[in-house]
């Protein structure tokens, strides 16, 4: 690898500032509204006190909580008003994680364990999950020795608790639903996969990673929301993303258990070193004070008040961008979806093409496959841009309908070429080379 060598002499603020921001020119503009997935945006005035919060304890550990008592009790405070927004009870128990796929990590981390306990006959553990999962569960298998069986949808896109009912063998120890899915914004029916978890005695996992700050409220608002939570008694595990709906900068989110027994699974500890005995909620050594302490102060700043007005702020946004869509020609939305997630596809259009056409109009909008699609996580910010962006996608989508295969080119002839690979292995392939790739450090020349 090429290297690089550290400024001979440190860089003055002044100049750093103005670096940081000049770099910053080429990003896409969230606070715009121009962004539909990744960053969650609540405003100004949210996020000046995320940012208060998040450097008055930017430099404590949440690694001891002797050394920093704060943490603990924060800490500890968001996990249970997170379980109080969840159906939990006395029994809940849960910690702060770095994100998403940090709980999900420590879900199944924990459900290996509790089944080698309690299905000690099962050597090669297996996790039933429908194929809308956060790639998280497949990841974590990955690194935990996990076997996973992925399940087809049903036509509306949700789960399939048929589909993952025979799925289920003697080596089954986990199941797993979504509220909602990432992909459509599908709820999954949770319900039904708890009755089968009791039934057959498996670990039922609860990703409601981007819809735990979210659905809630929404059901306050009186949107149909099927129960997900642990007020079903079949669900062992749930996760929940402070750093999504929950407002706060990266960094932040919460895995709930059903109760202290299953938590424990989840805890590491060495007695052995000579530094000390050793021991660790989640997978990370160090964790950042700061996320804790904007998790907690924002959590406390909006208050379910603050959350609800949130919440129908992105209800009338979702509503009237679903609308707008299912207006124009060629487009449709994939199945129900019953939150703030949606995903626009087309019987007639190149889809990738279309988001393309969309960047050059300065939106940015994830593709996905499978069928493919386009990604739509609706924010509160959503609601000041409906207007121009229904605008523009129907220009694109009329600019899309006129153009031939031959002038689909870049990104979009890219993720058509990948998606429809019938082998997946070299897609997978494709994938870890480009992002390895990627990652290269590259001089900027002379
Ligand atoms: C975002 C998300 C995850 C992963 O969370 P990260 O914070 O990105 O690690 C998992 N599941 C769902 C449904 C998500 O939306």
């Amino acid at each position: 690898m090429e290297t690089m060598t550290l400024p001979a002499r440190g860089i003055s603020r002044e100049d750093l500032l103005a670096k940081l921001s000049a770099l910053k020119a080429g990003d896409s503009d969230w606070q715009g509204g121009r962004v539909f997935s990744l960053v969650y945006n609540a405003g100004p005035d949210v996020a000046a006190i995320a940012r208060e919060a998040y450097s008055t304890f930017i430099a404590e550990n949440g690694l001891s909580p002797f050394a920093f008592p704060s943490l603990l009790k924060m800490e500890t405070e968001v996990v249970a008003m997170t379980a109080g927004l969840l159906g939990g009870d006395a029994e809940t128990a849960g910690s702060m994680t770095s994100g998403g796929s940090e709980s999900i990590f420590m879900a199944m981390k924990a459900a290996r364990d509790w089944a080698r306990e309690h299905k000690p006959a099962i050597v090669a553990p297996e996790v039933v999950l429908p194929l809308s999962a956060h790639p998280a569960f497949n990841k974590a298998a990955h690194y935990l020795g996990l076997k996973t069986i992925v399940t087809p949808l049903k036509d509306d896109l949700t789960a399939d608790a048929d589909a993952m009912s025979a799925a289920i063998g003697d080596n089954t120890v986990m199941i797993v639903g979504s509220a909602c899915s990432y992909p459509h914004g599908m709820i999954d029916p949770i319900a039904g996969l708890a009755a089968i978890a009791r039934e057959r005695e498996l670990w039922l996992h609860v990703d409601a990673c981007v819809g735990g700050f979210i659905l809630p409220f929404l059901e306050r608002l009186g949107h149909p929301i099927p129960s997900f939570d642990f007020r079903l008694a079949g669900v062992s595990s749930l996760s929940a993303d402070i750093h999504k709906y929950g407002y706060v900068p990266k960094g932040a989110s919460v895995v709930l258990y059903k109760n202290l027994a299953l938590r424990k699974y989840q805890f590491f500890a060495y007695a052995d070193w000579p530094g000390g005995v050793y021991g660790t909620p989640s997978l990370c050594g160090s964790r950042p004070g700061g996320a804790i302490a904007a998790s907690w102060t924002v959590m406390h700043y909006l208050g379910e008040e603050g959350y609800l007005r949130l919440a129908k702020e992105i209800s009338e946004a979702t509503a009237r961008l679903l609308a707008g869509v299912r207006e124009i020609p060629g487009l449709y939305i994939l199945g129900q979806p019953l939150g703030s997630i949606f995903a626009i596809g087309s019987d007639r259009l190149n889809i990738y093409a279309l988001g393309e056409r969309m960047k050059s109009y300065n939106w940015f909008i994830d593709s996905q496959h499978r069928p493919p699609s386009l990604h739509m996580t609706i924010m509160p910010a959503h609601n000041q841009i409906v207007e121009p962006f229904l605008a523009d996608l129907n220009r694109a989508a009329s600019e899309v309908a006129a153009l031939t295969s031959d002038d689909i080119s870049g990104e979009a002839a890219m993720y058509g070429m990948v998606g429809s690979l019938p082998d997946r292995g070299l897609a997978k392939d494709f994938a870890l080379e480009y992002l390895n790739d990627l990652y290269r450090f590259r001089s900027p020349g002379p």
